[in-house]
């Protein structure tokens, strides 16, 4: 899996609309060069076939899948390097791009699970991750099990939290009729939500 995070990408995360002064732009473009040093993209997905047990989210489905996708350890520890280091404007700078390049490789997982299931005949379906309206944090665990043996650089915590930290869990669903509310409206997480405008999760 290959994710790159574009210039103009970061200048729109990090909030400018126009290009910064020369010397934060040299900043900007050593992190984006860093970056592809330690990026390590990878990402699994698997079928669900037993009905029984699943998250309500996943319930009434055609097709359910787990999925994780993650962008390595490497970058996080170089965040952690700069921070040390005492350069915290370019760990920041990093850490942002280990946010876009995370949401990317989860897009990306999204997208090889919906030809997966449009190869089986079901082309609508969605998306969603532990932590979101309806889907509890302990979600991470069951999911994590359902890949059993398959190579992914992810654990989680005692406390459901994910390490990389940059990963990303989620459930995805394709046909039947869906039980529970999980939308994003209402959601407390919608203010500051970077997931709700990815594809699979409207
Ligand atoms: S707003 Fe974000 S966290 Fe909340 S349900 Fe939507 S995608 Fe999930």
């Amino acid at each position: 899996m290959k994710i790159e995070v574009s210039r103009d990408e970061l200048l729109k995360e990090l909030g400018y609309k126009s290009l910064p002064q020369e010397a934060l732009l040299e900043v900007i473009d050593s992190m984006l060069s860093l970056s592809e040093g330690v990026l390590e993209p990878s990402a699994v997905f698997e079928g669900i076939r037993e009905a029984s047990g699943v998250p309500r989210f996943l319930e009434g489905a055609r097709l359910m899948y787990v999925g994780i996708a993650t962008i390595g350890p490497g970058l996080e520890k170089k965040v952690s390097e700069l921070f040390e280091s005492g350069r915290p404007t370019e760990a920041y700078i990093l850490d942002v791009i280990g946010s876009l390049a995370s949401t990317k490789a989860g897009n990306a997982l999204w997208e090889e699970i919906r030809r997966d299931a449009a190869r089986k005949g079901v082309r609508r379906g969605k998306r969603r991750t532990p932590g979101c309206q309806g889907i509890d944090l302990e979600t991470q665990g069951w999911i994590l099990g359902q890949l059993g043996d398959r190579e992914i650089p992810v654990g989680i915590t005692t406390s459901y939290m994910m390490f990389p930290r940059k990963s990303l869990s989620f459930l995805a669903r394709f046909g039947g009729k869906q039980k529970g509310r999980f939308s994003c409206k209402g959601c407390l997480h919608y203010s500051d939500c970077s997931l709700r405008s990815s594809k699979g999760m409207t």
